[in-house]
């Protein structure tokens, strides 16, 4: 089978190098790819991804017989309905399932009218009932503006003070012009642990995809400003059989059968941010691909072949499968480049990849990387995942700290203490 994968990250390194070790495949293409993944694939530059066009034509001059889609912005745009259009197998929801990404406000809808476990919320179209809605509430309490905002358009607001400059603040960035801010949406403050739970999804059947917990923060002991992610590791230990078991009953079976009625059935993986609480899982929000960083830890721990899952996925017949991942433990460390999330300089030189490598069970995932003559150099905010499996998190943990201290780059940065909840630090 030959796939193209869409994507440029650590997220689609780890897919690629998974996929390039199934037998069934025949040829791999990475759109735009990045060094990494040029060990796995042929990389073809200068198409971008908003380009449908082209990507349409490039399906055809290489004979590709899957699209597989890494990040959620060429989904929530519709690039898997205009590939189904021309007969190309896609895996990854088309625009109107890739909504429950692309708008805090539909999932919330859908949620309301199917019974599905989240906190309750209210939404507003101007300030003073926001402001009235938050005095009612109380604090803590969280605000959301609508779209596609990078983890930038939520407050948790621990205050009412805090929380009534959030909701002025929302507003005025709608004033602004800034494509949102115009609808807000508030909802109560959820007390728990949160996960992160897999599942793929052919537009009927749901397999469940396993479990991750991530950290957002940039500093150790989760201090610092907010992140794409500084790492990952799975299985989550909160995240129990029993949990799952609740989880795909109440939140992901219902979710899949409320857009199969609506028609626009989901496919492709369906990534659920949960808050495990007192009472048992709700969703905080829904996201329409792998995470990154917590795909490279699942596709670490999965065991088997990565192709025939994400091919059922896309045309259907999920059913006869099942996934199967390793008992092991998997975490990814993010190397960053010094100044991350803030600004950051690009070019510095790399190395010591093979030597992180020599360390058992670790691979080294590119994020942000280019080549540059004979060197690799920096090319990112978050530029190295480090991963490392092991029969548990401590060992896990000390294999992949021992391969980050192999890598030779003094301009980048890691978290020492990825994995600390999973370990009872
Ligand atoms: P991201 O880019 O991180 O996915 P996002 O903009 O999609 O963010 P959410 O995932 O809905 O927004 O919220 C971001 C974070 O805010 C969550 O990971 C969680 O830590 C916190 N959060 C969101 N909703 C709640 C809630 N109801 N109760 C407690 N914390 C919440």
């Amino acid at each position: 089978m030959k796939v193209l994968l869409l994507g440029s990250g650590g997220r689609e390194h780890a897919l690629a190098w998974k996929l390039a070790q199934s037998p069934q495949l025949t040829a791999l293409f990475a759109l735009p790819g990045n060094p990494g993944i040029a060990a796995h694939a042929t990389c073809i530059d200068g198409v971008p991804l908003d380009d449908h066009d082209a990507i349409v034509s490039i399906c055809g001059s290489h004979g590709i017989d899957l699209v597989v889609v890494g990040p959620e912005a060429p989904l929530v745009e519709g690039i898997a309905d205009r590939l189904a259009a021309e007969g190309i197998a896609v895996f990854g929801p088309r625009r109107a399932a890739a909504q429950l990404e692309g708008s805090k406000l539909f999932t919330k809808e859908l949620c309301k009218a199917h019974d599905i476990p989240t906190a309750a919320f209210g939404r507003f179209t101007d300030a003073a009932s926001a402001r009235e809605f938050v005095r009612r509430r109380g604090a803590p309490i969280v605000l959301k503006a609508d779209g596609l905002m990078a983890g930038k358009g939520v407050i948790v607001a621990t205050s009412l003070e805090q929380a009534l400059e959030g909701v002025d603040a929302v507003f005025a960035m709608g004033a602004e012009g800034g494509g949102f801010g115009t609808e807000i949406l508030i909802e109560d403050y959820l007390e728990g642990e949160e996960v992160s739970f897999f599942c793929l999804v052919d537009g009927e059947s749901v397999l469940p995809f396993g479990s991750a917990q991530d950290h957002k923060r940039a500093f150790d002991g989760d201090e610092g400003p907010n992140t794409g992610g500084m790492g990952a590791y799975s299985p989550a230990p909160v995240f129990t059989a029993e949990m799952e078991r609740r989880t795909l009953t109440e939140i992901i079976k219902p979710t899949a059968r409320a857009l199969a009625d609506a028609g626009c059935a989901y496919r492709g993986v369906l990534f659920a941010g949960l808050m495990i609480t007192r009472d048992g899982p709700r969703l905080i929000e829904y996201n329409v691909r792998f995470g990154d960083p917590e795909c490279q830890v699942l596709m670490t721990r999965l065991d088997g072949d990565l192709l025939p899952l994400l091919e059922a996925t896309a045309t259907g017949g999920l059913g006869d499968y099942t996934v199967a991942m390793k008992p092991d433990a998997a975490i990814t460390v993010v190397m960053a480049a010094n100044g991350y999330p803030g600004a950051y300089a690009r070019g510095s030189r790399i190395a010591g990849i093979e030597a992180a490598e020599t360390v058992p069970g670790v691979k080294v995932f590119h994020a942000g990387t280019k080549r540059a003559s004979e060197d690799l150099v920096a090319d990112g905010g978050r530029v190295l995942n480090v991963t490392a499996i092991g029969a548990n998190v401590a060992e896990a943990r000390e294999r992949v700290y021992d391969a980050v201290a192999r890598i030779d780059w003094p301009e980048g940065f890691c978290r020492s203490d990825i994995a600390w909840r999973a370990l009872g630090e």
